[in-house]
Parts: structure tokens; sequence; C-alpha cells
């Protein structure tokens, strides 16, 4: 008997506008790594994670949008396969946590109906600076249907509960 070690691959997408965090919270997860010089990502790009679900294994496939947010110009191919979508806005710029509304027309535009959401409010460790409250976030979570949380890439808090909270729904372990 060949006893074969097959992971699940599961593709999420995420997206938001520029400097949100997208790719420190890749970063984080995928590596336990942090950048303060973080460039904007050029070229379309993924990283990965493998891990035990409910004991089962599941390669996460995590692609990082290649700094299209500017242009807003994210092809559906992009899109295409995905079963999970983070949306992260930066809680020390307001206009960023606006957008929000867009960025999940552009979801419901091009991905999948059944697509898992999951809000993520960057930068939780800039406390002095914050311009979006989490009252206000709960509440278009709330609105929205979304799953929701806080987070901080640099300090890495409720990045990988975030992470497991898509990929538990994704299978609906919770
Ligand atoms: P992206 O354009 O959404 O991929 O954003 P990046 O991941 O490149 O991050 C943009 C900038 O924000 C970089 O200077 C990061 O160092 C910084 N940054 C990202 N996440 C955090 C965080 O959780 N806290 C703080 N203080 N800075 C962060
Ligand atoms: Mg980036």
């Amino acid at each position: 008997v060949i006893r074969m070690c097959l992971s699940q691959h599961l593709l999420i997408v995420v997206v938001g506008d520029s400097a949100v965090g997208k790719t420190q919270l890749l970063g984080r997860f995928t590596k336990d790594e942090f950048h303060f010089d973080s460039k904007s990502t050029i070229g379309v790009e993924f990283q990965t994670r493998t891990l035990n679900l409910n004991r089962k294994r599941i390669k996460a496939q995590i692609w990082d949008t290649a700094g299209q947010e500017r242009y807003r110009a994210i092809t559906n191919a992009y899109y295409r396969g995905a079963v999970g979508a983070m949306l992260v806005y930066d809680v020390t710029r307001r206009h960023t946590f606006d957008h929000i509304a867009k960025w999940i027309e552009e979801l419901r535009a091009n991905a999948d109906n059944s697509i898992v959401v999951v809000l993520i409010g960057n930068k939780s460790d800039l406390v002095g600076k914050r311009e979006v409250s989490l009252d206000d976030a709960v509440e278009f979570a709330e609105e929205q249907g979304l799953f929701f949380s806080e987070a901080s890439a640099l300090s890495g808090e409720n990045v990988e509960t975030a992470f497991l909270m898509l990929l538990e729904e994704i299978y609906g372990v919770v």
C-alpha cells in the first residue's frame, strides 16, 4: 500500500487599498516575518502555508495583489478559483475603510458567490493614530455579513486567528 500525503489546495485572495498591509499580513501568516521597508508588490505573487486543520492537511495558497490596487484594475482572473478572500483596510486611514464597499462590489462581480470573506482592520498596534473605531467596523461587518477582526501584521496580534477563522469557515468546522 502506498500512502500518499495529499494536501488539499485552497486559493485565498487578499484585497484592499495600497499600503494597508496586505503583503505584511501574508508574510506574518506564512513565514512569521515582518518588514518595515516593504516595497509595493510587483507582478502577481502568492505565498503558501501548509497546515493541519481538523486533521486534514491543507495547503493555503494566498494571492497578493500586485500593486494593481492603485489602478483598480485587478482582472477577474485573479479571483478565479478563490474560495476565500481577505478584505483589508488600515485602521489609521479612514478612506481605506470607506473603500471596502468598492472592494466588496468588485468581489461580488468577479468571485464565486460562495466565496468566504473576512474583513481585517490592520495596524491595530498604531493606537494613537486610529481613524476607524472598532464599533464602526463591527457595525459595517454585521451589515455586510462579513467575518471581522482587527489585526496587526507588525505585532502579529490576531493574524493567525484571522486566517484560521477564514480557513475554518471554508471547511465549516467552526
Ligand atoms: P500593501 O500595499 O497592502 O501590501 O501594504 P504593505 O504590506 O506593503 O505595508 C505597507 C506599509 O505599512 C509598510 O511600510 C509596512 O511596514 C506597514 N505595515 C504593514 N502592516 C503593519 C502593521 O500591522 N502595523 C504597522 N504599524 N505598520 C504596518
Ligand atoms: Mg503589497
